[in-house]
């Protein structure tokens, strides 16, 4: 429940002009901006400092951001490409004023992290083209951001959980009531409290609630810290929740993953091969669209049509590209035989089914020019489901298995935000003095994901949020 202020209770307290909760990219963008703006600020971490960085850390971090052809292989990429890429992936459901807003400030963003010593390299292969990586991935990225604030006199207070909000008896937000080692801990911040801490990703109740009985199993791909307290004191103060609650994001994982903490053990080459489940049957259209715009779709189908539990089948052709193993990391070695019989042994799955499938799909590849750079068209004909783009027949041995799964990287479900982060309570007003920027921000992701732009997400509206309390103080 949220606490008023000098409620009892707190062993400390101690004041500032804004508070920033949690330390990944929202937290450290919203932290940096508010301190250039000149305000106090204080950022609380529940995690201890060598686990700090939240999601972020455990992330490639690619970003999409509207950029002109470079040397990156990133292709021209408008605004309205972005925007449109972003609305029509969410089936047009994201709010469009907070989509315009991502898009337009996106790129101004990336400069802002360059000029702060971020080095760039190029995203996965086979993307629509737009996007880029920082070279030293999301660690790397969030110890950048770390020292950046420490050295503009930021403080960072590991180990220190928010639990509550402390409202005045205007109403407004003035600060946030903590779990820390010093004991309870009441932070007052005159221009506000700005939210990144995360989904519900990392609470096993929460998720079960929202998203379904089989959301219990999923791996956690990121920070086990992120249990969704900032989206629930929120709501007990009055925020309005918005956004997709019952969806999430994931990717297709390697089946041998650690089960939390993963990182990077998708899969992105699955549009080289095929999948089969359990039965030794094809499932899934693999090149339905560009990578980017399938593998959180496709990791769902995985777990809600394969039980969670099935393969992903290359040859040759595919396997020896310089490009698989750079959209692999690998958490074991792949299953590998000489005959399509041998490997339906090593995957347990039933022979002849199996290799009905794939002379089926064989038989059904369409002639065309493959390019994986583009949506070729060369399909298959004849077979459900079809394979739309990027179909090459299996036939050259040693072919190829990995074990395939779904997991869960954040949760779609957040608070109703106006632009400028300002969290939005049930009546439809603005809370004075409360922000939510990153995975705390609802209204962005509706069913599946435009790959690449959680993390820019994260910065933009960070940024735009420390700004706006900078402002108040
Ligand atoms: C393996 C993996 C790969 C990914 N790849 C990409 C990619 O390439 N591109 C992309 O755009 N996105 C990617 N994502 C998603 C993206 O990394 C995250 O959605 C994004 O970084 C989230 O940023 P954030 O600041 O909102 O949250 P986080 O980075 O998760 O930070 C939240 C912080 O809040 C802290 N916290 C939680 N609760 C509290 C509390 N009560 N009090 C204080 N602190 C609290 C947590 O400890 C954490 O440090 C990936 C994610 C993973 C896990």
């Amino acid at each position: 429940m949220p606490v008023t202020q000098d409620s009892p209770g707190a062993a400390q307290s101690y004041a500032t002009d804004v508070v920033v909760v949690g330390g990944g990219i929202a937290g450290l963008s919203a932290a940096i901006s508010a301190r250039e703006a000149g305000a106090g600020v204080i950022l609380v971490e529940k995690a201890p400092r060598e686990h700090r960085g939240g999601n972020t850390r455990f992330a490639d971090a690619q970003m999409r951001f509207p950029h002109e052809a470079d040397e990156f292989g990133v292709r021209d990429y408008t605004v309205e490409a972005m925007y449109s890429d972003l609305m029509r992936i969410s089936r047009g459901r994201a709010n469009a004023d907070l989509i315009r807003t991502l898009c337009e400030n996106a790129r101004g963003t990336a400069e802002w992290l360059t000029a702060m010593g971020l080095e760039w390299e190029a995203g996965y292969p086979h993307t629509a083209g737009y996007r880029r990586s920082p070279k030293a991935g999301g660690a790397g990225l969030v110890d950048l951001l770390f020292r950046r604030l420490d050295g503009m006199g930021g403080v960072v207070s590991y180990e220190t959980g928010a639990t509550d909000l402390i409202v005045s008896p205007e109403r407004r937000i003035v600060g946030v009531r903590c779990a820390s080692p010093e004991g309870v801990v009441d932070i007052v911040a005159r221009g506000g409290v700005i939210l990144a801490c995360g989904g519900f990703e990392a609470n096993v109740q929460m998720r079960v609630q929202h998203l379904g009985r089989f959301a219990d199993s999923l791996i956690l791909r990121g920070t086990r810290y992120n249990t969704g307290e900032g989206l629930m004191m929120a709501i007990a103060a009055g925020a309005q929740p918005a956004g997709q609650w019952g969806d999430y994001h994931s990717a297709v994982l390697d089946a041998r993953s650690p089960r939390i903490e993963c990182g990077v053990t998708a899969l992105y080459n699955y549009q080289m091969g095929i999948f089969v489940d359990r039965s030794g049957r094809r499932f899934i259209d693999e090149g339905e669209d560009y990578r980017d715009h399938t593998y959180v779709k496709f990791s769902k189908q995985i777990v809600e049509q394969a039980d969670g539990d099935a393969w992903c089948v290359f040859d040759q052709q595919a396997y020896q590209r310089e490009e698989f193993a750079r959209a692999w990391r690998p958490t074991g070695p792949p299953f590998q035989a000489d005959s399509l019989k041998e490997l339906a042994q090593l995957m347990d799955v039933p022979a002849e089914d199996f290799m009905e499938t794939v002379s089926a799909f064989n038989a059904a590849v369409q002639p065309g020019e493959y390019d994986l750079d583009r949506l070729d068209g060369k399909g298959t004909r004849g077979i459900t489901p079809a394979k739309s783009n990027w179909a090459l027949p299996l036939d050259q041995p040693p072919y190829v298995a990995i074990p395939v799964t779904g997991g869960i990287t954040f949760t779609f479900g957040g608070l109703r935000c106006d632009t400028t982060a300002r969290v939005i309570d049930t009546r439809g007003k603005v809370m004075e003095g409360l922000y939510a920027a990153g995975e705390p921000m609802g209204e962005i992701f509706y069913y599946n994901y435009p790959g690449a732009s959680s993390v820019i997400r994260g910065a933009v509206f960070g940024r735009i949020a420390g700004r706006d309390a900078a402002s108040h103080c």
